[in-house]
């Protein structure tokens, strides 16, 4: 009998960054096919970058996943029979597994130094040659390792590639990938802070947690290869791997939050359900056939099969999801509609944390939606809006908001003290003057000249459209859209 009882599927986002619609579009598919097979979905959470992992992005992750009707049946804060499910928990497992492989004589300790290996990438890329590293530790003699190990010197530990013929797996989309041996890496499993590499990590926990089906997206696809030389070297035996088309944009480039929100708390915040948000996540690269387009997630269950999957690069077009969006809207009953309306946009937190600041500007409550939009809305229409402020032209307005949007992207704490913070430090570092960049911040978030306090406004607004609108913003100036009178007379 196959190693694999069960059917068991993982997702495992690294927690670096805002919960992503990729993340939801395989966590729906790992989902959908272990609920079909009677199996079990975990979530494991990919954590050993040190200086990229952020707790407030595993939280951000699970809640989004929630909020979308994912539920897992093993994971970080849930526990179960393969934890833990974080992986900077697990680097004493990764360790003894290093071991293991280096007493079998498919690792080795490589005491390279980054300068070295530098200057053999340096030649190789004179030369014209793919960069790889030239392998100059993989025949040490043992005391050689011994004695650099009892000076302390800083190692690597790295797989032993084989040097020819080819290693190839069986893709449950694609059919047969193979790869030449010769253009493998000797690949770093354990890095010099002893924390692993993504390879060995992932290898060893996807063992480990007895995955048997290996769902992922196009971009891990290079990776396999090694993993497949990995499970070998272990002598494991191999889960089966599906990997999804990535999501594209229009242009077919890989999405990226510079064309398009890739966060799936905007997509929350922007007034998206979360049930056509997944039906159209199922729409991606899969059919249900018949050309349905409308569907549940339980009735995608019933009739998924990886050769449903096509490769074409599905498109993230946010103009179809508005559109089943609408759909789903419809179909609201009256109840759910006013809950919705309730709970999400006129939500008692948000008008309390409001009351401060709307009361100055209103005599008579008939003018709260009218003067109050800009803290409901999504993309503002800036047509009449004087956003370029004298002296400055259209090409200083976007190359400011774009700058001061990817540092915004970094804090997570979203309080008025702290985005004041940040806004002033980045003024001084391209020295506008303050009332330059405050009244165009202003602009671009409200859409008016007169609205509450900037910093106080723009946390009130919140994370998700705030950085939308400086995006979306830059984005329509780039364009000459709606702005285009103020552009033509700078
Ligand atoms: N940590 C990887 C990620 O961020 C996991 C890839 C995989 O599923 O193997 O997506």
């Amino acid at each position: 009998m196959s190693y694999f009882k069960k059917v068991r599927v993982r997702i495992a986002p690294s927690p670096t960054g805002d919960p992503h619609v990729g993340t939801a579009y395989v966590a729906l598919f790992n989902y959908v096919f272990a609920k079909k097979h009677g199996g079990e979905f975990l979530l494991r959470i990919e954590d050993t970058d040190q200086v990229r992992a952020k707790a407030s992005s595993e939280a951000m992750i699970m809640k989004s996943l929630r909020w979308l009707g994912i539920e897992w049946d093993e994971g970080p804060d849930k526990g179960g029979p393969s934890g833990p499910y974080r992986q900077s928990e697990r680097t004493a497992i990764y360790r003894e597994h290093t071991e293991l492989l280096l007493k079998s004589g498919h690792a080795y300790r490589c005491f390279c130094t980054s300068e070295r290996i530098d200057g053999v990438r340096a030649k190789q890329r004179e030369a014209g040659v793919t960069t790889a590293y030239d392998r100059h530790c993989r025949e040490l003699p043992a005391g050689e390792v011994d004695a650099s190990l009892n000076k302390n010197i800083h190692h690597v530990v790295r797989l032993k590639m084989p040097m020819s013929g080819s290693t190839s797996f069986m893709d449950e989309i694609r059919g047969k990938v193979e790869i030449e041996n010769s253009r493998m890496d000797d690949q770093v499993l354990l890095k010099s802070d002893g924390y692993p590499t993504y390879h060995l990590a992932n290898v060893v926990d996807d063992h480990l947690m007895k995955i048997s089906h290996v769902i992922r997206a196009e971009e891990w696809i290079n990776s396999t290869p090694k993993h497949v030389v990995l499970y070998d070297a272990f002598g494991w035996e191999k889960p089966k791997f599906a990997h999804l088309p990535l999501l594209r944009n229009a242009d077919k480039s890989k999405i990226s939050k510079r064309k398009n929100p890739v966060a799936l708390t905007y997509y929350q915040r922007a007034g998206i359900l979360p049930e056509s948000l997944m039906n159209f996540l199922a729409n991606m690269g899969w059919s249900f056939g018949n050309d349905i387009e409308f569907f549940t997630v339980a009735e995608m269950m019933d009739k998924f099969d990886f050769k449903n999957i096509h490769l074409g690069g599905p498109v993230f077009d946010t103009v179809k999801l508005t559109w089943m969006n609408q759909h789903y809207m419809h179909k609201l009953t009256e109840d759910q509609f006013v809950d919705y309306v309730r709970n999400e946009i006129f939500s008692t937190d948000y008008l309390r944390a409001l009351k401060p600041f709307v009361l100055e500007r209103m005599s008579r409550f008939e003018q709260f939606t009218d003067n109050n939009a800009f803290f409901f809305n999504g993309a503002l229409n800036y047509t009449g809006v004087e956003i370029i402020p004298k002296g400055k032209i259209a090409a200083d307005i976007m190359g400011m908001l774009n700058g001061l949007v990817e540092k915004l992207d970094d804090l997570y704490d979203w309080d008025h003290e702290r985005l004041k913070a940040v806004v002033e430090a980045y003024k001084d570092e391209i020295g506008w003057k303050p009332k330059d960049i405050f009244m165009t911040l202003r602009l671009v978030l409200t859409g008016r000249k007169d609205s509450p306090p900037l910093f106080e406004t723009m946390g009130l607004i919140g994370r998700e459209m705030a950085r939308f609108r400086i995006r979306d913003c830059a984005q329509k100036i780039s364009q000459g859209i709606e702005i285009k009178d103020q552009i033509k007379n700078n």
